[in-house]
C-alpha cells in the first residue's frame, strides 16, 4: 500500500513502456487546431467558465450567470443531464432545463456549454443553441460512448471540450481525443478535472498534475483548462488549485458557481457564490511566461521537464510524510509495549533490502543506502521525541 501512490502516478508510463503501440500513437498526436481565442471571445488569459453543477431552475440559473455575467466570466456553464453514480439521485432537469438555458443565453448574450453524454444530448443541446459541448469523465473512459458521440458530431461545427477520464490514463483521454478529431472537430480543448484514485487525499479527485503536463508534451497545440472544482470537492482547495493550474500555464478555469452553494442539488461543497469566485479570481496571481509573446507551443521542452521534475519532488515529499506518520504509529506500539525504539535486525533489513530494491530497478545501490541512512537518522529523532513527549505528558 505504501508504494501505491508512486505506483499509481507511473502508470501511465508503465503502460507506455509495456505497450509500444500505445507508445507510437501518444508520440504522433499532430491535431491541425483553431487556437481557443479564436472560437471563445475572451479577454485575457485565463478563461473563466462558471455557473452552477446543475440547472435547478430558470430563476437559480438566471440569477446566478447574471452574476457571473458582471464578474466578466466569459463562458458560463450549467449541468442538463447528470452522471450520478446511484440511481434517484437528482438526475439534471434534461431538455426542461435546456428551454431555461436558453432564455437565460439570450437575455445575457453570453455563451453556453454544457455536458453531454449521448448522440440525444448532442441534438438538444444544440437544437436550443449550445455553443461548446463537453464530454464529461465518465464518458471519456468508454471509447464505445466516445465513438457513439464523434459519429453524431460528424458534419457538426461545434466546440467541443474533453474532460479526463476519471481513471489516471493518458492513452484513453487522446484516444477519446483523437475520436473526436476524427469526426471533423478542430475547436477543441480539454478539462483537467483529477483522477479517482484509492488513495487517501485531501481532495476529491487527485489532480496528478503530470498526466496533463504529459498531455502538452504531446499535443502541443491543445488548449487546457482545469476543473479545480471537481478535483477539490470542497471550497476550501478551489483557491490553491487554480493557482497551480496558472502557474502550470493553463489557458482557463472551469470553476462551479450557484447563487446558493450549500442548497445545490449536485455537488454543493464545491460550489461557490459569484461573490465567492470573485474573491477566488482576484486573489488570482498571473505569472507572467518568461517570454510573454510566446505561444504554449514554443515553450521550451526544458520547462515542461523542470514542471514535471517539480511534481515528482512533491510527490516524493507526501510519500515521506506518509512515511513518517506510519514511523510515529510503530513507535506507539513499541512504547506501549515497551520494545526499544531501534531494533538492528529490522535495520538492516531495510538497509539490505531497499539496496536490493534499488539494484533491481537499475539505480545505483549506493545511492538509495544513502538516502536510507538519512531516512533512518530522522525516523529515530522523531520517536524518540514522541517517546519523550509521552513520558512528559504522562507525568503531568
Ligand atoms: C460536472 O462538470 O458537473 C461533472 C459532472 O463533471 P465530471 O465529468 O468532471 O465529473
Ligand atoms: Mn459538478
Amino acid at each position: 500500500m505504501k508504494y501505491q501512490k508512486i505506483s499509481q502516478f507511473l502508470y501511465c508510463y508503465k503502460r507506455k513502456n509495456d505497450d509500444k503501440f500505445i507508445e507510437n500513437i501518444m508520440m504522433n498526436v499532430k491535431l491541425d487546431l483553431e487556437p481557443l481565442h479564436s472560437w471563445i471571445d475572451y479577454q485575457q488569459k485565463p478563461l473563466i467558465i462558471s455557473g452552477p453543477c446543475s440547472a435547478e431552475s430558470e430563476e437559480q440559473l438566471m440569477e446566478t450567470c447574471k452574476a457571473l455575467k458582471a464578474l466578466n466570466v466569459d463562458v458560463l456553464r450549467a449541468g442538463i443531464w447528470k452522471p450520478r453514480t446511484r440511481p434517484n439521485s437528482f438526475e439534471g432537469y434534461g431538455v426542461e432545463a435546456l428551454a431555461w438555458l436558453k432564455t437565460v443565453k439570450e437575455e445575457l448574450n453570453m455563451p453556453f456549454a454544457v455536458e453531454v453524454a449521448n448522440p440525444q444530448h448532442i441534438e438538444e443541446a444544440l437544437k436550443h443553441g449550445v455553443d461548446i459541448l463537453w464530454l464529461g469523465a465518465r464518458t471519456t473512459v468508454n471509447p464505445f460512448n466516445v465513438q457513439e458521440i464523434a459519429d453524431a458530431l460528424k458534419g457538426v461545427d461545434v466546440p467541443v471540450m474533453i474532460k479526463n477520464p476519471i481513471n489516471p490514463d493518458l492513452a484513453l483521454w487522446i484516444g477519446a481525443i483523437e475520436r473526436i478529431y476524427n469526426a471533423g472537430i478542430r475547436k477543441m480543448a480539454v478539462i483537467h478535472r483529477g483522477f479517482s484514485s484509492l488513495q487517501s487525499s485531501k481532495y476529491r479527485n487527485i489532480p496528478t498534475w503530470q498526466i496533463p503536463i504529459e498531455l502538452k508534451t504531446h499535443i502541443p497545440n491543445m488548449p487546457i483548462i482545469c476543473d479545480p472544482s471537481h478535483i477539490a470537492g470542497t471550497r476550501e482547495y478551489l483557491q490553491e488549485i487554480a493557482q497551480k493550474a496558472l502557474d502550470l500555464n493553463y489557458d482557463g478555469l472551469m470553476i462551479e458557481s450557484h447563487r446558493d452553494p450549500d442548497k445545490a442539488m449536485s455537488d454543493a461543497k464545491q460550489q461557490v457564490t459569484p461573490d465567492g469566485l470573485h474573491d477566488i479570481l482576484s486573489n488570482l496571481k498571473i505569472r507572467i511566461v518568461r517570454n510573454q509573446s510566446q505561444d504554449v507551443e514554443l515553450i521550451n521542452q526544458l520547462d515542461k521537464l523542470r514542471e514535471s521534475i517539480d511534481e515528482v519532488d512533491r510527490e516524493l515529499i507526501e510519500i515521506l510524510r506518509t512515511r513518517m506518520s506510519l514511523v510515529e504509529q510503530a513507535c506507539e506500539y513499541k512504547r506501549e509495549n515497551n520494545i526499544t525504539i531501534f531494533q538492528v535486525e529490522r535495520w538492516n533489513d531495510i538497509f539490505r533490502s531497499r539496496s536490493d530494491w534499488a539494484q533491481k530497478m537499475e539505480m545505483n545501490k549506493d545511492f538509495i543506502a544513502e538516502i536510507y541512512k538519512l531516512i533512518h537518522i530522522e525516523s529515530i529523532r522523531k520517536q524518540t521525541e514522541v517517546i519523550t513527549r509521552k513520558e512528559i505528558e504522562m507525568t503531568k
